[in-house]
């Protein structure tokens, strides 16, 4: 496929052609990620889109033109030394940043243009208009309350967070498949109970489950408030049934009773196994019994089972730390330094994860990486300016008087001279020879 192909889809749609289109999900969008992957020979460029994620929203969950939060700009060249706009501040349910509590910025601050995805002068972090400079440094009084929003920015970015590590992503009959599953598990008979329990309207359920229709991004995150978990837990769980509430919803439920031995075998079992611990009420909805004839018939059992799933998700997050941790050491022990963004990249860690475990020694990394490149720009200086000095010498000794374009035919780059500090550089060579300038 050739660049000009969609140079020519693009031309063809005139003004009308919506851009946003190539960080959403279109055909256009999946054209333009296979091009790039291979004109870059990359192939992680698909994550920098929702186009994975299309299976599961049925419209374009991406807005239609850049927004930007201008702190973070200012703090990615300052501190990461590499600017980019993350995808989530292009999600259209997204409206601030979480970071710095402030709205998303979608008008330039200089020409007051909004600004399209796609656009020949484009430079990440600037204006493509007038090339202002969209960072800004500074702190602003008014902070947005995160309430509202907090769901909303938890799920997308665990959706963009995970991308990267799927081997697959939900298909078009996903969330009517998943809805269907659920609907069995939660013995749901009548489609109406199951809307009146979702909190969503008969129709748009039917259709959901007949997969006519898919929910609404909007719909979605609501279904997945209403479960008490995330839209990607509604796509990576197998077991969310288990966690969802139907106690407290009127309705006659089948419940097998069980007998008070059977209980206390099956908590026995589960309270001794060596595999997985799994959480007490997990154990009773796989059991069939309720939560509180186990704990009044056995709390000792009970109990056990409750601390060994405490323990055990205390320790699979004190692991995720540990590992994090001796990543970060690894990257500090590195003879050439990188970026710490750069770095991170590669063990496939975002820099928010390294950053809420390990501050500081993110921190150390950051510095480390800023000492070096200080370091290399000196030693490339002195580097050159050792190499005029040898030339100068060597055309003084043969009475040539050393003049930039004499020394330019011999050095080993000649458009050194366009920085100005070289030039002077000379010049005070030349005047300790005791030339006149
Ligand atoms: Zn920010
Ligand atoms: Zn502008």
């Amino acid at each position: 496929m050739e660049n000009v192909d969609i140079k020519n889809k693009m031309s063809k749609r005139g003004n009308t052609y919506r851009e946003y289109l190539m960080n959403g999900f279109s055909v256009l969008s999946l054209e333009l990620i296979q091009n790039i992957e291979l004109l870059t020979g990359r192939e992680d460029i698909q994550y920098t889109t929702m186009i994975n994620w299309s299976g599961i929203f049925n419209k374009n969950v991406v807005y239609h033109k850049r927004r930007w939060c201008p702190l973070c700009l200012e703090s990615f060249q300052k501190d990461l030394g590499i600017v980019y706009e993350p995808l989530i501040w292009s999600i259209s349910d997204i409206k601030i940043c979480d970071i710095h509590q402030i709205t998303l910025k979608e008008y330039c601050p200089s020409c007051g243009e909004k600004l399209a995805y796609i656009h020949s002068n484009l430079v990440v972090g600037y204006c493509q208009h007038c090339f202002q400079w969209l960072g800004e440094s500074g702190s602003y009084d008014n902070k947005i309350s995160l309430k509202g929003q907090n769901f909303i920015l938890e799920n997308y970015k665990e959706l963009l967070e995970v991308a990267p590590a799927l081997y697959s992503f939900p298909n078009r009959d996903y969330i009517g498949d998943f809805l269907n599953k659920l609907r069995e598990q939660l013995e749901f008979d009548s489609i109406r109970q199951f809307s009146i329990f979702l909190g969503v309207n008969y129709s748009g359920l039917y259709y959901w489950l007949n997969k006519e229709r898919s929910p609404d991004p909007e719909k979605l995150l609501h279904l997945a408030q209403k479960l008490g978990c995330t839209i990607y837990e509604i796509i990576s769980n197998e077991d969310l049934y288990l966690k969802v509430e139907v106690d407290d919803f009127v309705r006659e439920r089948q419940v097998s009773r069980k007998s008070v031995k059977e209980i206390e075998n099956y908590l026995r079992e589960a309270a001794y196994t060596n595999s997985v611990p799994k959480s007490l009420k997990k154990v009773c909805k796989e059991g069939g019994f309720s939560r509180t004839v186990a704990q009044q018939n056995y709390p000792y059992l009970t109990q056990l089972i409750m601390d060994n799933s405490a323990l055990y998700r205390k320790n699979s997050f004190t692991q995720r730390k540990k590992d994090i941790e001796n990543t970060l050491k690894e990257i500090l022990d590195q003879e050439i330094p990188k970026s710490l963004k750069k770095n991170l990249d590669d063990y496939g860690i975002s820099v928010r994860t390294a950053q809420k475990y390990h501050p500081k020694l993110c921190q150390m990394i950051i510095k480390r990486y800023k000492l070096y490149i200080a370091e290399e720009k000196i030693k490339r200086i002195k580097g050159y300016e050792d190499e005029i000095k040898g030339i100068i010498l060597d055309l003084h000794r043969k009475d040539i008087y050393p003049s930039i374009y004499k020394i330019k035919k011999v050095i080993s780059k000649p458009n050194i001279f366009l920085e100005s500090h070289f030039e002077s550089y000379r010049k005070q060579i030349l005047k300790s020879l005791g030339y006149k300038l």
